[in-house]
């Protein structure tokens, strides 16, 4: 009957959300604690050319080194992080860190062209975004011609002064790069008038490339999308040497993955001033 039912619903669900309660909780301290310690690292995958897998430059991923807990992933704690409030230290942290490597590697004259910085939905529309990278560039010196900041299409439908912001920063000098495209909802006329320099197709529709048929067509879609809009085209995930060819012969200039490498720390990116494999 109705009473049962009710019951048994009060007891299904009432645990479970205050586990996800508390749960959300002692991630919340946990990355207060973190932040006031320096629990954070940036890792950097290198984004690769597809047509000779010359190193063009690096995407800066955040990780969480919990005492212990271990490594953890930005997937784990990057949406908490965005609810509470505490996306925007981590990912100052985050932009600051990947810029000061940056311009480290630029006076070891290993010279990566670009890194590459997430910024999430809440970072990119508080109000002092802008001044916050400026002043980021002008304390690491990392020139803003080399720095290209990752929004997702979330941003531009959720950010009502998305557009500005974004011309705000192309005037500093920053590239931008649309990630997971794909993935979310843009307008095409919005893209076409926006400064935007790169699409990163999502990972998803790579992964089963090159024998899914509806895979195909999209990324086809997607890559004709990107030449007639003269915009740069990374994709991500290519973990098969028949993913990187047919996204090659395609006309994908730019790729990451586990192919070419997966993210690390920059201190085993070049060992002994050698680097693995990169310029
Ligand atoms: P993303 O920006 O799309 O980053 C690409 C993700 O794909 C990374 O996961 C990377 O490690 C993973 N990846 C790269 N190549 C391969 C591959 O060949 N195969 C597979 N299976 N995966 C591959 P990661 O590092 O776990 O990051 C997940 C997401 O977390 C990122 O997706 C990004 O949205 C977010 N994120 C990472 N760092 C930051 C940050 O500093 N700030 C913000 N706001 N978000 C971040
Ligand atoms: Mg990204
Ligand atoms: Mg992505
Ligand atoms: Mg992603």
């Amino acid at each position: 009957d109705a009473k049962a039912r009710g019951r048994n619903r009060y007891c299904f669900y009432a645990p479970d959300m205050a586990e996800r309660a508390l749960e959300r909780m002692t991630i919340e301290q946990g990355l207060r604690r973190a932040l006031e310690r320096q629990h954070f690292e940036v890792h950097y995958q290198p984004v690769v050319a597809l047509d000779d897998r010359r190193v063009i430059g690096f995407e800066a991923l955040v990780r969480w080194r919990h005492p212990e807990r271990g490594l953890i992933g930005p997937d784990r704690f990057i949406p908490v992080a965005e609810e509470c409030g505490l996306i925007e230290p981590i990912g100052r942290w985050v932009l600051r860190t990947a810029c000061e490597q940056g311009a480290k590697w630029l006076a070891e004259g290993h010279a990566p062209s670009q890194i590459a910085v997430n910024v999430s939905v809440r970072q990119f529309g508080a109000e002092d975004f802008v001044y916050t990278v400026r002043s980021v560039l002008a304390e690491t010196g990392f020139p803003a011609a080399q720095l290209e900041l990752e929004i997702t299409e979330s941003v531009l439908q959720e950010i009502e002064h998305s557009q500005h912001v974004i011309e705000a920063l192309k005037t500093l000098g920053i590239r931008i790069a649309i990630d997971d495209f794909g993935t979310g909802f843009s307008s095409l006329s919005l893209l076409k008038h926006l400064p935007i320099d790169r699409l990163k197709i999502d990972r998803s529709f790579v992964r089963d490339l090159p024998h899914d048929a509806n895979d195909a067509a999209i990324t086809r879609a997607i890559i004709g999308l990107s030449h007639t809009l003269e915009l740069e085209m990374t994709a991500e995930g290519i973990e098969t040497e028949a993913q990187l060819e047919f996204l090659r012969e395609l006309g994908c200039q730019c790729g990451q993955g586990y192919l070419f490498a997966r993210p690390a720390l920059a201190t085993a990116l070049f060992v002994d001033g050698q680097s693995k494999g990169l310029n």
